[in-house]
């Protein structure tokens, strides 16, 4: 507007010059010349500075997703970006492909769990939600996310085209956030195993420990998965900490002990397992075996397991939750800052890193 007033003003100058002399005229046409030029190029510096935010931000938002899956954790915005981006391809996270396998162990029934008050799964130690048939079972996976193991587990379920609850444990999901990201990705339900596999029954441990145990691996799956873990929780060494359950239940967490314990941390080898598992769950027909996809033993017996599992004519429920849990915004804010490496550059990635040949 200034500069359109110049040029009037300066139009103005010609008009009045004009009854002088011709000098004048040339004069005066040479500055309108001048300023309309100058208004032309201050234009499109202005509109080049409006456009820059959009170009800088929309270039963020890819090295974001990187970071979200690198070993070093992103600041929280990360996090939400990420949740942002995967909530509108949702169909790819879940494809509905064809099994490739025609004698797959699969998944007989889906069942949709609200965790509204906290229920508890699993006979060992809870007595009332009996969601089982004769020959159902459901497969649980404790202690990860961890390399070589985890990926065998994940690769074997997906032979056979089932799926499977992971109890990850909060610190492991700091350490390997790409291959939890995977557990998520194939379909799996992947809930929480506290931060650091601590005994909340200990005599030593307070409420406010075992609430922040619990928070805090939570929070952690968040992190690595960009995305709010299944509100289930399963006890370290399945010891139930009684103001535990309470607070579980205050947060509509559902609890999982397990019908059958492998003890696949105990066994000499893969053969152990099936046995144990198989000799189990024979005799009491159905349940929910209790496995950890951190161990190697685990994830050389699986192949075997679920093929004996076939073969008894057992089948697979998918136990999904109804809703995501809500994590605790101060527990979120205060794992990224624990976990963050210190630096004082606050540069984006792609300003950082350049690949200059692929
Ligand atoms: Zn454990």
């Amino acid at each position: 507007m200034a500069l359109r007033d110049v040029a009037r003003h300066n139009i103005g100058l010609l008009e009045s010059v004009t009854m002088r002399n011709a000098f004048g005229l040339m004069l005066a046409s040479v500055v309108t010349a001048v300023v309309i030029a100058a208004g032309w190029f201050l234009t499109s510096l202005l509109r080049a500075d409006v456009a820059a935010p959009q170009t800088v931000s929309a270039r963020q938002a890819e090295p974001l997703a990187v970071a979200a899956s690198a070993r070093s954790v992103p600041p929280r915005e990360d996090v939400e970006v990420t949740a942002a981006l995967s909530a509108k391809p949702a169909a790819p996270m879940q494809p509905k492909a064809a099994c490739a396998n025609a004698d797959a162990l699969g998944v007989s029934r889906v069942v949709e769990i609200d965790t509204t008050g906290g229920p508890g799964f699993g006979f060992e130690h809870f007595k009332q939600l009996d969601f089982l048939a004769d020959k159902e079972v459901v497969l649980t996976f404790d202690d990860g996310p961890w390399p070589v193991n985890t990926p065998s587990v994940l690769k074997t379920l997906a032979d056979e085209c089932t799926k499977a609850v992971f109890f990850p444990i909060g610190k492991h999901a700091t350490y390997y956030p790409e291959i939890l990201k995977q557990v998520a990705a194939a379909g799996h339900a992947v809930g929480s195993h506290t931060w650091s596999h601590a005994n909340l029954n200990g005599k030593k441990v307070t409420e406010q420990q075992a609430k922040d145990e619990v928070e805090k691996g939570f929070s952690a799956v968040k992190l690595a998965l960009g995305a709010a873990p299944s509100p289930f929780f399963r006890f370290p060494q399945l010891q139930h900490a009684p103001a535990t359950v309470a607070y579980l239940g205050s947060r509509g967490i559902a609890m999982f002990s397990c019908d059958l314990d492998s003890f696949d941390f105990k066994a000499k080898d893969a053969a152990q397992i099936v046995n144990t598992v198989m000799t189990k769950v024979d005799k009491s027909g159905k349940g929910i075996i209790l496995m950890h996809d951190f161990q190697k033993h685990t994830a050389e017996a699986l192949p075997i397991l679920l093929r004996r599992l076939k073969a008894g004519g057992y089948k697979v429920v998918q136990m999904k939750a109804k809703a995501p849990l809500q994590t605790l915004v101060e527990y979120d804010e205060g794992l990224v800052k624990d976990v963050k490496l210190p630096t004082v550059s606050s540069r984006p990635l792609n300003s950082v890193v350049q690949t200059v040949s692929q």
